[in-house]
Formats: C-alpha cells, sequence, structure tokens
C-alpha cells in the first residue's frame, strides 16, 4: 500500500508536532496537509464546503461511514458501514474522485473494487483503525510460518474482517480465504469449515469468537487466542492443533470496551430495557444482549420497533446519537455513558473535509489511498470469494 498526497517526511523521535504542519510516519501515516488547513472555528467552513461541494459536482462522490461526525455526515452523498460504501463506490464508474470520510482500510478497500481512473481520497491520512493496525503484515506473515513448521496450515482457511490492511486481504486472498462482514461472519465460518478443518480469524478475535461460539456452536475451549507478540502465539502445538479456530488477539477499541456490567446495571435501572449491540462487542456482552447485528442492522431494529421501545445501544456515539434524534418516538440510550467516539474514525473533521475539497477543485489532488497492484489482486480474490459466498 502507498498513500500519495501529503506525506512530508518523517521527524525525529519523539518530536511534538502541531497537528496539521508536518508528519511522523514512525507513528502515523501522516498528519500534515499540503497548504492551509482551515482552522476549525472559521465562521466559513460550511459555506466553503458547499461552494467546493458544488464545484466538484458529479466529478466527485462523498462518502461517509456512520460512525462519522455529523458535520462532515451532512455533505455525504451516501451514508453506510463500510462494506455498503466500498460498493457504491465500484458503482459510480463516473465520479473521479471518491472522498472516503470513514478510515484508511476503508479507503483502501474503495480503491481495490473502483476503476484503475477513480481516485480515493481521504481527508485525513491519519484515520486510521485501532483493530486494523492490531494486524501488521509481518506479524501475520510470521504466524503463519510458525503454523506452517507445526503442518498446522493444511486446512486451515484464513477469515479476514473487513476491518483490515489491504496486505491482510492480499494474504487472506493468497492463502485460500475469504473476507467477511459483521453481517456474513457466520456464512463465511461455515463455508471455510467446508473448505478445511481450521480457521483462522483475523483480526478481531470477538467477532471470530461470538461467530463460532454463538453462531456456529462450537466450544469456547475449541477457540485458542493467537498473540502475535509472544512465539507460536503464546500457545502449545497441542493447543494449535486442538483448535478448531485460531483468533488473532485484536479488538476494536470502542466495541471491546463495553461489559456486561453495563449490561447488568441498565437492565437493572431501566424497566423495559432492551439491549442491542455490534457483535465486535466481548463475548459475554453479546451473549447477554437482546439483540445482536451489524451497524446497518442496528439502525433498522430501531427503526423498526414500535413506538415506545426503549433500547440501549452498544455502538459507536455519533451513530448512537443520530439515532436517538432520527427516532424520537422511542427512547434511545447509550449503554455505557463512559465511552467516547471512535478517536480515529474523527479525526475526519469538516476543516479536512473542506481543505480536500477545495483542493480537488482547484485541481490538486490530496491524500490519494492507492493500493500496490499485487495486493489489490490478492486482496481481490478474497472479497471476491466473499460475494460469492451462498
Ligand atoms: S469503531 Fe473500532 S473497528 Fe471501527 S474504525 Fe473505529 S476502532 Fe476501527
Amino acid at each position: 500500500m502507498s498513500s500519495t498526497g501529503s506525506v512530508t517526511g518523517s521527524s525525529g523521535f519523539g518530536e511534538l508536532l502541531l497537528l496539521g504542519k508536518g508528519s511522523d510516519l514512525s507513528s502515523e501515516r501522516g498528519v500534515s496537509c499540503t497548504g492551509e488547513l482551515p482552522p476549525s472555528s472559521a465562521p466559513d467552513l460550511v459555506e466553503r464546503a458547499e461552494k467546493a461541494r458544488k464545484d466538484l459536482g458529479d466529478r466527485a462522490m462523498v462518502l461517509g461511514h456512520h460512525y462519522q461526525r455529523d458535520e462532515v455526515i451532512r455533505f455525504a452523498d451516501i451514508t453506510g458501514d463500510s462494506f455498503k460504501l466500498a460498493q457504491a463506490a465500484a458503482e459510480r464508474r463516473e465520479a473521479e474522485f471518491i472522498i472516503f470520510c470513514g478510515v484508511h482500510f476503508m479507503a483502501e478497500s474503495a480503491d481495490i473494487l473502483t476503476s484503475s481512473a477513480q481516485k480515493v481520497i481521504l481527508p485525513d491520512l491519519a484515520a486510521g483503525c485501532s483493530m486494523a493496525d492490531m494486524a501488521a503484515a509481518n506479524q501475520v506473515d510470521e504466524a503463519w510460518k510458525s503454523l506452517e513448521k507445526l503442518g498446522a496450515t493444511q486446512g486451515t482457511i484464513p477469515i479476514t474482517y473487513m476491518n483490515s490492511s489491504a496486505a491482510i486481504k492480499a494474504f487472506t486472498g493468497a492463502n485460500g480465504g475469504a473476507i467477511c462482514t459483521s453481517s456474513n461472519a457466520e456464512r463465511a465460518m461455515r463455508w471455510a469449515f467446508e473448505q478445511g478443518e481450521k480457521v483462522l480469524f483475523l483480526p478481531d478475535q470477538h467477532l471470530g469468537r461470538n461467530t463460532a461460539v454463538l453462531k456456529l456452536g462450537l466450544k469456547l475451549e475449541e477457540c485458542v487466542l493467537w498473540n502475535p507478540w509472544k512465539p507460536q502465539g503464546g500457545l502449545t502445538e497441542l493447543e494449535i492443533k486442538a483448535a478448531k479456530v485460531i483468533l488473532w488477539r485484536g479488538h476494536c477499541s470502542v466495541h471491546g470496551r463495553f461489559s456486561l456490567a453495563n449490561v447488568e446495571e441498565v437492565r437493572a435501572k431501566v424497566p423495559g430495557v432492551q439491549v442491542l449491540v455490534h457483535p465486535e462487542c466481548q463475548y459475554d456482552v453479546v451473549k447477554s444482549a437482546d439483540v445482536v447485528g451489524s451497524t446497518e442492522m442496528i439502525i433498522k431494529t430501531v427503526a423498526n420497533s414500535p413506538a415506545g421501545s426503549i433500547w440501549a445501544v452498544g455502538t459507536e456515539l455519533n451513530l448512537v446519537k443520530r439515532l436517538a434524534a432520527s427516532n424520537p418516538d422511542k427512547k434511545i440510550l447509550f449503554l455505557d455513558k463512559t465511552i467516547c467516539y471512535c478517536s480515529t474514525m474523527n479525526r475526519i473533521d469538516l476543516p479536512h473535509l473542506v481543505w480536500a475539497m477545495e483542493s480537488l477543485a482547484a485541481g490538486k489532488v490530496v491524500n490519494q489511498i492507492k493500493v500496490a497492484d499485487g495486493i489489490a489482486r490478492d486482496s481481490k480474490v478474497a472479497l471476491e470469494r466473499m460475494l460469492a459466498l451462498p
């Protein structure tokens, strides 16, 4: 993967960087913006965004992930989860620029699925995903080599969650595996068990465990956790060989924080409440919830519920706030009020969107996300296997 446009070079270790001025490639994918990033206090930001959007017209398509800030979502042509947005980008062949208000792995997927004439733009290159970052390409390669040494790759099918870098998707494609989303993880895992006898699930341990145990009926002890920071994943040869599912030790820093105590507390305090959570939450939270589903399913579940319903929702806060605003006839609570927004997703703000759109309108391509050809080819194989799932 390579990104072009705004990265200006690495600074010295420990050097403090002013946001928007300079970059530290050893810690982030770059935070600099060429030219002037408008201050967030600029009174004409909305006007500037409206003008730049109008100037770009049909040449651009703005995609907004459900977890984005309101100030950004209002400029999105389409809102959705990561897969829906990548598909939307692939369908609009005439749009020269896909301005992706999401995180890095989502922009990569959009680049893989769009035509070579289209350019995918991430308004802030520092908008990454902590879960995707928990599975680095070299760590996954080392893990696979360790499994190979034990003769354990034969019959092991990698299933990789959409929330992963293009390099990990490419590893999956090259090794007979498929990508999954939070809506089709069960189908993908069943398919994998038709191809082999063991699954390596990357990078979200919670989605992997919840799917294996709560959907496929495997036992908890048939799932083992691969710690990429320990030799041989911190597992014995016997544990690896006996496991049905090897879970990568990654998690979402937002959803992973909801706890069983949150569920018990809301049930004790709010009579009639139903708990609705995302499958990236921990096993005991998902097991005790009333309804579990992807972001799209959470939105539909609330929208289709009768007036007067009370929901405690365990997902990203921007989305929960919008759910409350768009369902005034229902009571929408946040499952844990101490949990905040997805901080990396929220790096995309109105100043960055304005800067990106004005630059593109002025003929300057900034923050383009371009996946290297070989990686894109193997990733596409894994994505297409997912699309072909029954
Ligand atoms: S909510 Fe979690 S999985 Fe989604 S982008 Fe943020 S850190 Fe990544």
